[in-house]
């Protein structure tokens, strides 16, 4: 069951309340390089990022956020909600660049990194007020790595004296929750609205992000921001973080995800946002695509027809969901299959809406195509893909009729 939280608007995009869970992702771009930043924005929401988060570090870029915002709407006729990443000045920033505060439809504080001792609350008092003069919400933040340094003393010195002492990785957990919560009472304090505040509590070590999590799910109801920080590359980041969400995900813990993946050398930075996507349809909480299952293949698939042929298929119906998305609504809910061989290829065909069952080595070179569980027509020869995929797009332009001025999918 899900975690019930308030509803917080970001821009026209629900976070919690019982919304669909919320994806996200963070350029990397230079934020005062506004072309750079918006073509990337825009790539990130057209991969499917509903929500996109840019770092707001100094005055070069604070300058060039509502320029940035322009060339989305122009450039790219893109309206995804900006974030605002704000550490050290955000105070000063926001302070000097009222049109960077107008044009950010959420900002995003760490409370371990807005100043030291006296100069923390009146750093944090003045990013609160601007979000409340400018109307927008907040996430409050916090990363294991930047705990705010006086609270994790403070809780450790009285650790240290208890009669039963806990133990540090424990306290350290306590104090991420402890630093998220006080952190929103305080916002709350100075004027914010309860339902103008997200939080996170990211961690780069799984079973303590899950722990603290979970402590921080049953102590509020805010709606939450989840994330494994500091990932890593490639399987094992992409592995960790599924992991990790979908532990959460699937007690009913979290309103927005984001996949904090680092790329490899000139790699596409969108492959956050598509893991956070397979997560979300993995998981049953989202219908993104069609889904497509494909066997693994194994000693019976000795040629590469059957791998070409999943691949193509996936690529053509990402490709066409470009369209449908908008004019075919519940296409996302399509399943196909397209199977290696006769041993588990006709089940799973029959069970996918649309599925082809490839002769596996020894049997004859022809495909069953299963419509709606029902054995439909048989395909051979050179052109297998192409005339698979016309079947599915009959069948697409059947089940799914175009809709005038039809919306996106949930
Ligand atoms: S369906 Fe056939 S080809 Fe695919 S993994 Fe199973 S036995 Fe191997």
């Amino acid at each position: 069951m899900r975690r019930v939280s308030v509803r917080c608007m970001v821009g026209s995009v629900a976070v919690g309340g019982g919304a669909p869970v919320v994806v996200q992702s963070m350029t990397n771009t230079d934020t005062a390089d506004a072309a750079s930043t918006a073509a990337q924005v825009a790539a990130l929401a057209a991969s499917g990022s509903e929500i996109v988060r840019i770092t707001v570090n100094n005055r070069a870029a604070a300058a060039q956020v509502s320029e940035i915002r322009t060339r989305l709407r122009d450039d790219f006729g893109v309206s995804v909600p900006l974030v605002g990443d704000f550490h050290y000045n955000g105070h000063t920033l926001l302070r000097e660049f009222p049109d960077c505060a107008d044009a950010l439809d959420k900002f995003r504080i760490n409370p371990g990194n807005v100043g030291r001792r006296d100069r923390h609350d009146s750093n944090f008092a003045e990013i609160v007020r601007a979000a409340i003069d400018h109307g927008k919400p907040v996430r409050i933040g916090v990363n294991a790595g930047s705990l705010d340094p006086e609270l994790l003393d403070e809780l450790m010195d009285a650790n240290a004296r208890a009669d039963d002492p806990r133990g540090a990785e424990e306290v350290l957990r306590e104090a991420m929750v402890q630093s998220a919560l006080r952190s929103a009472d305080a916002a709350e304090e100075i004027g914010l609205a309860h339902d103008s505040i997200i939080l996170s509590c990211k961690a780069s070590r799984l079973s303590e992000m899950v722990a603290v999590y979970r402590d921080l799910a049953a102590r509020c109801d805010y709606p939450l921001h989840l994330g494994l920080t500091e990932a890593g590359m490639s399987t094992k980041g992409i592995v960790a973080t599924s992991a990790a969400l979908s532990v959460l995900l699937e007690g009913g813990i979290g309103d927005t995800i984001r996949a904090s993946l680092t790329p490899e050398p000139g790699g596409d930075r969108s492959l956050e946002v598509r893991v956070c996507l397979d997560i979300l349809q993995s998981l049953g909480l989202r219908s993104f695509r069609p889904e497509v299952t494909a066997c693994p293949g194994c000693g019976r698939t000795t040629s590469t027809v059957f791998q070409e042929l999943a691949q193509a298929i996936e690529a053509r119906l990402e490709e066409r969901m470009t369209a449908w998305r908008t004019e075919r609504p519940g296409v996302a809910e399509l399943k196909v299959a397209v199977m290696g061989c006769i041993v588990n290829g006709p089940g799973e065909s029959r069970a996918a809406d649309i599925g082809i069952s490839l002769p596996g080595t020894g049997e004859e070179p022809r495909a069953p195509v299963y419509v709606d569980g029902q054995k439909h027509i048989t395909l051979e020869g050179p052109n297998l893909a192409r005339d698979f995929m016309e079947l599915v797009e009959d069948y697409v332009a059947r089940r799914f009729p175009a809709t005038e001025g039809a919306g996106t999918v949930s």
